[in-house]
């Protein structure tokens, strides 16, 4: 059986300055890695062989229907305006719709492209893999996310400050790649047209309830508040929330420097350059709702009334602190047995945080072993936690069943960073079995698996990652 993808390729119909049609570069000798059966089922795609699948995946052969494109965007980078990225090293091979739901095919490390500035187009292994594991455990762990369609290896090395090492590129899939940049790159150019059609464009295909640039910000930032309120409540760092890698649809992309955290620490960073801590835990509530005010500063563009809009705009944006703390404090409330947690409730849960960092508490381990009356042993000084812990178990008198509660909102099982780099070394000698068996256990993130006991234990110190290169 061949491989056949129901493609409908709808982002390819915008008009020709919205990409560059073109297709990926071929690779030497690829083979296939790994092929997400239940996502391809799911998408409606018909499995064939895997060298056909690693033909497709790689970039080497377009499969029937596909409308190969890098996609033009532009991006604030820690701050600073870029007018013009792009797929510098990504082609979007077209969107299969399926069942009415429709997702973009998007290889990454697939070739360079008119968007490649210094860069060779070009993945390497490590982090083709990293994303594959951490973008399915996010997925199991409920988060909107882009997910792995595919790994492949090219057979064709890659050079990295690091030296030579296996290239492979990564098939994910996204409801769109369609980033803040996005609109950011025809706002640049005083655009509107292109801005017009983009906006309906987003409508029709995220937002059909949205009618009118106002409604579309609302509607974004709601998804977006919800996002990194999720992120925080499990303590992941994105590391590069520049505006090109913020999605409109709500969904987590691009998993460069990213990173799940151990000990609690509110200013941990993991980008290699984010020197500032502009992207570190605690501040990315305040990043979005800057990206998120770079975003309205584009829908203004399309607003017939200029000054009268800024001013309505702006006041939109300035609701969006509220609704991060809204859902932060839903999700970290339930972290902690109560149900419906209020603004009273903040203070309990700003206390424990407090705690956990000066008693260098594990993240996960911590929140996890609350429902399993453990927590203690997670304190550098454990009367640090019992003395919270009294004022807490009065809280929950109220609760019919806090324990069950917390087990399904904390999940015991996270892709650390030391683990996903020990697995990346083994890959890089053809020992795919940490890969496979990272993958299945954090599948089910809150299940118990007493064989997987491992994979909780935090890194010892010689373990530690502290900094996760760019050089992805
Ligand atoms: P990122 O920080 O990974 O979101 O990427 C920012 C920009 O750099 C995007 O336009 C990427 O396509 C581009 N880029 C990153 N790595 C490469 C590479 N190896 N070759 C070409 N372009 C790249
Ligand atoms: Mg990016």
């Amino acid at each position: 059986m061949t491989v056949t993808i129901p493609f409908d390729n709808s982002y390819a119909r915008l008009p020709d300055r919205f990409y560059t049609r073109m297709k990926p570069t071929p690779v030497q000798k690829p083979e296939l890695l790994k092929f997400n059966a239940e996502l391809a089922s799911e998408m409606g795609i018909a499995h064939g062989k895997d060298e056909e699948l690693a033909e497709i995946f790689s970039g080497n052969l377009i499969p029937e229907g596909a409308e190969p494109l890098a996609q033009v965007y532009a991006g604030h980078q820690f701050g600073g305006f870029s007018p013009r990225l792009g797929d510098g090293r990504a082609n979007l091979l077209g969107e299969a719709l399926h069942a009415k739901i429709r997702r973009d095919i998007h290889l990454k490390g697939s070739g360079p492209t008119p968007y490649s500035r210094m860069g060779d187009g070009r993945a390497w292994l490590g982090p083709v893999l990293r994303e594959y594991v951490i973008s399915e455990a996010m997925h199991a762990l409920g988060i909107p996310t882009t997910r792995a369609l595919a790994a492949v290896a090219t057979g064709e090395p890659v050079y990295r400050e690091e030296g030579s090492l296996p290239g492979a590129v990564i098939a994910r899939t996204a409801s769109s790649h369609i980033r803040v940049g996005t609109f950011q790159y025809f706002w640049a150019r005083r655009d509107v047209p292109a801005l017009e059609s983009l906006f309906e464009h987003v409508v029709e295909r995220h937002y059909p309830q949205a009618s009118d640039p106002l409604d579309l910000l609302n509607a974004v930032m709601a998804n977006q508040a919800s996002l990194v309120a999720k992120w925080m409540s499990i303590g992941f760092i994105h590391g590069v929330m520049n505006t090109d890698n913020t999605t409109i649809s709500g969904e987590t992309i691009d998993y460069g420097p990213c990173a799940f955290m151990d000990k609690y620490d509110e200013r941990t960073v993991f980008s290699s350059i984010d020197h500032h801590g502009r992207y570190a835990y605690c501040n990315q509530p305040n990043v979005i709702v800057w990206n998120m005010a770079q975003f309205a500063s584009t829908l203004v563009a399309l607003m017939p009334n200029g000054d009268h809009a800024v001013e309505i705009f702006t006041k939109s944006v300035q609701t969006m602190p509220n609704l991060i703390k809204k859902e932060w404090l839903k999700l970290f409330g339930q972290k902690i047995g109560i149900s419906d947690a209020t603004e009273a409730d903040t203070a309990i849960i700003g206390d424990l945080l407090k705690r956990m960092q000066n008693g260098g508490a594990d993240f996960t381990n911590t929140f996890r072993a609350l429902a399993e009356g453990k927590a203690a042993g997670q304190f550098k000084n454990p009367d640090e936690f019992r003395e919270w812990e009294r004022i807490w178990r009065q809280r929950l008198k109220s609760e019919p069943d806090p324990e069950s509660a917390m087990l399904k909102a904390n999940p015991a099982y996270m892709p650390r960073n030391h683990r996903i780099e020990l697995m990346i070394q083994s890959a890089v000698y053809d020992d795919l079995k940490p890969f496979e068996r990272l993958l299945s256990v954090f599948s089910r993130p809150y299940e118990s698996q007493p064989d997987a006991e491992y994979l909780k234990l935090p890194p010892e110190p010689h373990e530690v990652v502290q900094r996760t290169f760019c050089g992805t």
